[in-house]
């Protein structure tokens, strides 16, 4: 590890920042570039990230924090319809979300009327009162889960609290609805990447915002995970019709690329079990542990992103 030591490093929590910033110092160039590529629908390249168009009135927006600027550092997104607007993560800083707010308001004519997170960390929720002004108040919505560990974790104060503390809640038990006017995003709770994962899909066309239930191309941050329910929810998002996924980091996923993710978890879990019944250690067992070249290129780049995910299985097969 680099500027920060191991024990630092584990220490902290709820946070996919610190994870990244990690990735970012030994990413390969050519994995970095492939991340930064100029996508198809690009309406907007800033230092921290790509806007990029993906269907009429939906637009993800995929981070690039590897380059080093934090600004938002998780993917979120625009789906807007003839009555609202909603703004999908709150991002790492205020300045991510006023940011993407000031998008909304140039690509679609209106501040986001709609704001939802997906779950807790702080890449995702710590910039959520970007979103408020003194004329602006969106309805942020979060499940009370999220909120209470919003809370807990993140410790937000001032305007972030407020924020967070006006939340609407999300059914935590079956879907819900936001109906924007010809658009409408069905809300599904889930878990497994932390106790409350949400996605917010549309139909037609087939577009998920996976949160950090899906990574495309990075090795995921298992610091919250239950990987049963990871995989059972990575599973039942999963779409048979073709379908755009996008992910909580990392480009844009397609069906191909959202198999291989699942692939990926299954080369991590058969190995994790293999070696909790030899009785290796998780950090042993991680230190071993290689993902087959046939699934492509993951940045993951120190064994201690490994041993989280053993240990995470360790946690559920002990
Ligand atoms: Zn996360």
């Amino acid at each position: 590890m680099t500027s920060i030591n191991r024990r630092e490093f584990l220490g902290q929590s709820g946070s996919c920042a610190a994870y990244l910033a990690f990735a970012a110092s030994a990413m390969p160039l050519a994995a970095r570039r492939a991340w930064a590529r100029t996508p198809s629908g690009l309406v907007r390249r800033e230092p921290f990230g790509n806007l990029e168009k993906v269907a009429d009135g939906v637009w993800a927006m995929i981070s690039t924090p590897l380059n080093g600027d934090s600004t938002t550092v998780s993917n979120g997104g625009i789906i807007a319809g003839r009555n609202g607007v909603l703004a999908i993560e709150g991002f790492n800083k205020t300045a991510g979300a006023q940011w993407l707010a000031g998008q909304c308001r140039e690509l679609t004519g209106r501040w986001p009327t709609h704001v939802a997170l997906t779950h807790y960390h702080s890449d995702h929720a710590n910039g959520l009162s970007g979103y408020v002004s003194d004329t602006e108040h969106p309805i942020v919505h979060a499940t009370a889960r999220t909120r209470e560990l919003v809370i807990e974790k993140n410790k937000p104060s001032g305007a972030a609290l407020t924020t967070i503390n006006k939340a609407v809640g999300i059914n935590p038990t079956a879907p819900s609805t936001i109906d924007l006017g010809g658009k409408i995003v069905r809300v599904v709770p889930r878990n497994g990447h932390t106790d409350s994962d949400v996605t917010l899909e549309l139909d037609d066309p087939s577009i998920v915002f996976c949160g950090d239930l899906f990574w495309n191309a990075m090795f995921p941050n298992f610091v919250d995970a239950m990987p049963t329910k990871l995989n059972a929810s990575v599973n039942a998002l999963k779409r048979s019709k073709d379908t755009l996924y996008v992910p909580g980091h990392g480009p844009l996923g397609h069906p191909a690329e959202y198999d291989r993710y699942i692939a990926m978890l299954g080369e991590v879990e058969t190995a994790a079990k293999k070696a909790h019944t030899a009785g290796t250690s998780a950090a042993d067992a991680a230190a071993k542990f290689t993902l087959p070249s046939s699934l492509g290129d993951w940045a993951l780049f120190n064994k201690v992103f490994y041993q989280r995910a053993f240990e995470a299985w360790y946690k559920e097969l002990t």
